[in-house]
């Protein structure tokens, strides 16, 4: 039970540590607990030190974990790929979702978001390295997706999310982070009059979060580095 509690305690001195090294404010990085395939229980213990945002990848484990843990007042982010026929129940049941990468998804996002709640928040998963099989949406068509999300009511548009190709974020000549980063620095510029909360980059897992730190992130998305590696 310990275990987690240490761990967490771990990753966030990494974070403060780097964040220092590079210059920026740790405050302004937010670790998100990727808790895919681990019970509701781990999600207790880590809550109980102190974490308050969760990501799951997949709808119905994490009804199940919501229901579960409905007492603890967890923010609930949504990092995994998105079926259409799931869309709805994804609107009326997370704070963010992180892997929006087409109109018609963030059309039904808004259209099925509960009046009654805080606007959805979301990121776009952009495909940075151009991968065949990646989901995302291509650096080359993000401005005009997002131009064409601008007027969507119940959901807020706050920046871009990406999964680099294993390997080519330690490669500083090519930095996907560093990519990712500017794509967001220059829709903030084009864009930004529109969408004034754009200040979000969700990039970062166990393996590269040192790298996606140094270059930019706002939300870590750490899993194996807090509850180990995944049953
Ligand atoms: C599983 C997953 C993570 C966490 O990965 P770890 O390597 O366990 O830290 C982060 N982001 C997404 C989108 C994931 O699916």
């Amino acid at each position: 039970m310990h275990k987690i509690a240490d761990k967490l305690t771990q990753v966030k001195h990494r974070i403060q540590q780097v964040a220092r090294l590079s210059g920026r404010n740790p405050d302004e990085i937010t670790l998100l607990a990727v808790s895919k395939k681990h019970p509701a229980a781990a999600i207790a213990d880590a809550y109980a030190a102190g974490q308050a945002d969760f990501g799951e990848n997949y709808l119905q484990e994490a009804l199940d974990k919501m229901d579960t843990l409905a007492d603890l007042a967890i923010t609930w982010h949504f990092i995994g790929p998105i079926q259409s026929n799931k869309v709805k129940k994804i609107a009326q049941h997370f704070a963010w979702v992180h892997s929006v990468d087409n109109l018609k998804t963030a059309q039904k996002l808004s259209k099925h978001r509960p009046e009654d709640r805080a606007p959805l928040q979301y990121c776009i998963q952009v495909n940075i390295d151009n991968e065949a099989s990646k989901a995302g949406v291509l650096p080359e068509n993000l401005d005009e997706l997002v131009k064409s999300v601008r007027n969507l009511p119940n959901i807020t548009l706050r920046g871009l999310m990406a999964i680099p190709e294993k390997g080519t974020s330690k490669d500083d000549e090519n930095n996907a982070f560093a990519r990712l980063r500017q794509l967001l620095n220059e829709l903030q510029i084009k864009r930004g009059k529109h969408f004034p909360e754009l200040n979000t980059l969700s990039m970062g897992m166990s393996a590269d979060m040192d790298d996606a730190v140094w270059e930019g992130a706002t939300i870590l998305r750490i899993g194996t580095d807090i509850f180990g590696p995944r049953p």
